[in-house]
């Protein structure tokens, strides 16, 4: 018998039960395909990453004996979607099984069980063996409420995996140190380079630029800065571990013009492709505070682990809960078009000049960058959250639908009405300039809500209130904003100063 295995992009786990033993009767399957490519413009360094780990990956599938067939973009004999390698590679090769592992995203998914109905051979799927939990587990957990609350699905978590726990209670029995990671950043001496471990990555750059594939964003080819293999992932972990987790928490939020990476650890795409997985992540996170609890306080580490066993994690339980209903939702029915400026980060804002910059440059930009930057002022102008979909899900180097469109739509944009979150996250400039250094060098005035040069986020911050009034006032989180704003006396003028702001999106 001979039996096809396919191998997706993100499914770069050495540790699979697929690999354990090898076995000629098993051929793997890895594609560079223009279906991935061109879905949505993604970022040049997003698609050099997935190849070249895709393409590291083979290699040592190759090293430990097992077959592999890898097309890359440019190969003639590549069909460039799916459907149409297997069915001709099954009706050529006398394959008798084909297996896939499932996918995270619900695209791919549907792609699959199209493309295994057409064949003319058995297929079954297995589990990735990276989560914690089953694409199942969320909607079952949750099952008859209405919000899904993060916290119990991360404590729940806690306890199944014995993380940071004392038997059944939280070490130093508290579950989450949230309140104490806020902090902006005030000394520049602080910070610690980022563990890069350069590559020349001319060979894909070229390929794709013959191919003629459309990308955004910017790369130095000589000097491509992502991991793309199991070992340079694992040597970033345990950097992020020896330097970065001692402030990992407290500097979560901040936001400064300083350093692009902060004391993040930068392991997303290790993560999304699989090349790591989260226990061992969180389990490495956990044993090297316990050596250094005199230098690591709990806040640090808790921090760290929620992120990737409750936030991370219950994305997936959401997307999986809510897909396909999920990428439709509008709660507040915004239709504008994402500013021009969002491509190429010339505004004379300066969070937004430097977030988005940022992002072009490096496709990286943290959590609060995405979340109160970007994020926030496309949601208080009222930004179309299909547009702001397509550009997170190209932008980034770790954008992969399933923890793309939760972050986005969900937490980011309140277009699912609060599933994710329990109150949209918007602020007006305070919070920014409380954050770090961004506004101290900006065209506009943190302080002026109206009148010339007032900051955009202030007058639009209430506008958005007002006018999504019958949508949030009874959120019994959000009362307290409404009141605030009966209290100010230039109500209309500051609405005034939004729709002027509105009317001239591109230009701001
Ligand atoms: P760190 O700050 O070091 O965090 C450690 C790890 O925790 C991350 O690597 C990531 O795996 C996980 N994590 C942290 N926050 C989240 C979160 N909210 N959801 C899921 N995992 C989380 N993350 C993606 O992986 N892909 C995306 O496409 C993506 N899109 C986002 C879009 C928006 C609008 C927002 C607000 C957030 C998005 N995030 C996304 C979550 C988060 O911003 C990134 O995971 C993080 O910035 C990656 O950098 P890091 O590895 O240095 O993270
Ligand atoms: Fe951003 Fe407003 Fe601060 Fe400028 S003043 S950096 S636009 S928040």
């Amino acid at each position: 018998s001979k039996k096809l295995r396919l191998i997706l992009g993100d499914q770069l786990n050495i540790r699979h039960s697929w690999f354990q033993e090898v076995d000629d009767a098993v051929t793997f399957l890895m594609m560079e395909m223009r279906q991935e490519t061109d879905y949505v413009p993604h970022h040049i360094q997003k698609v050099v990453g997935f190849f070249l780990a895709m393409r590291n990956f083979a290699e040592e599938l190759k090293s430990l004996g097992h077959r592999i067939l890898y097309f890359t973009l440019d190969d003639p004999e590549n069909r460039q979607n799916l459907s149409d390698q297997l069915s001709f590679l099954i009706s050529t090769q006398g394959y008798d099984r084909f297996e896939f592992q499932l996918p995270d995203e619900y695209r791919l998914d549907q792609i699959l069980q199209q493309s295994c109905e057409k064949l003319p051979i058995p297929s079954s799927a297995i589990d990735s063996e990276h989560f914690l939990t089953t694409r199942e587990f969320l909607k079952e957990f949750f099952k008859g409420k209405k919000t899904y609350l993060m916290e119990s699905f991360y404590r729940e978590m806690r306890r199944k995996y014995n993380i940071l726990m004392d038997g059944k209670e939280p070490l130093t029995g508290q579950w989450n140190y949230d309140h104490d990671n806020r902090s902006a950043l005030k000394d520049q001496k602080m910070l610690k380079k980022a563990l890069i471990r350069p590559k020349d990555v001319s060979e894909i750059v070229e390929m794709l630029e013959k191919s003629g594939v459309k990308t955004i964003g910017n790369i130095d080819a000589k000097r491509f800065p992502w991991p793309t293999s199991r070992e340079e992932s694992l040597e970033i972990l345990n950097y992020f571990c020896e330097n970065l987790l001692t402030h990992f928490g407290t500097y979560q939020d901040a936001l400064t013009t300083w350093d692009p990476y902060l004391f993040h650890s930068r392991l997303s795409f290790s993560l999304n492709t699989k090349m790591i997985s989260p226990l061992e992540v969180v389990q490495t996170a956990e044993k090297h505070w316990y050596v250094h609890q005199n230098q690591i306080s709990i806040a640090q580490v808790e921090g760290f682990i929620r992120q990737i066993i409750g936030w991370r994690e219950y994305m997936r339980g959401v997307y999986w809960a809510k897909m396909p209903e999920f990428g439709e939702m509008n709660f507040f029915g915004h239709n504008r078009k994402l500013p021009e400026w969002f491509w190429t980060g010339k505004t004379k804002m300066n969070c937004l000049s430097q977030a988005i910059g940022q992002s072009l440059d490096l496709a990286y930009a943290h959590h609060i960058q995405r979340l109160m930057v970007t994020g926030n002022f496309a949601l208080l102008a009222g930004i179309d959250p299909d547009e702001v979909d397509q550009w997170y899900l190209g932008i980034y180097i770790d954008a992969i639908e399933w923890v793309e469109i939760t972050n986005t739509r969900g937490m980011s944009q309140f277009a699912d009405g609060g599933i994710v979150g329990t109150k949209p996250y918007v602020s007006s400039a305070n919070y920014i300039k409380k954050q770090g250094n961004y506004c101290s060098n900006c065209a506009y005035d943190s302080n002026k809500k109206t009148g010339h040069g007032a900051c955009p986020f202030n007058s639009l911050y209430w506008h958005f209130y007002d006018r999504n009034r019958d949508k949030l006032e009874k959120n019994p989180r959000i009362g307290m904003a409404y009141r605030t704003w009966e209290k100010l006396e230039n109500r209309q003028e500051i609405l005034d100063q939004a729709e002027m702001y509105l009317n001239q999106l591109n230009d701001l």
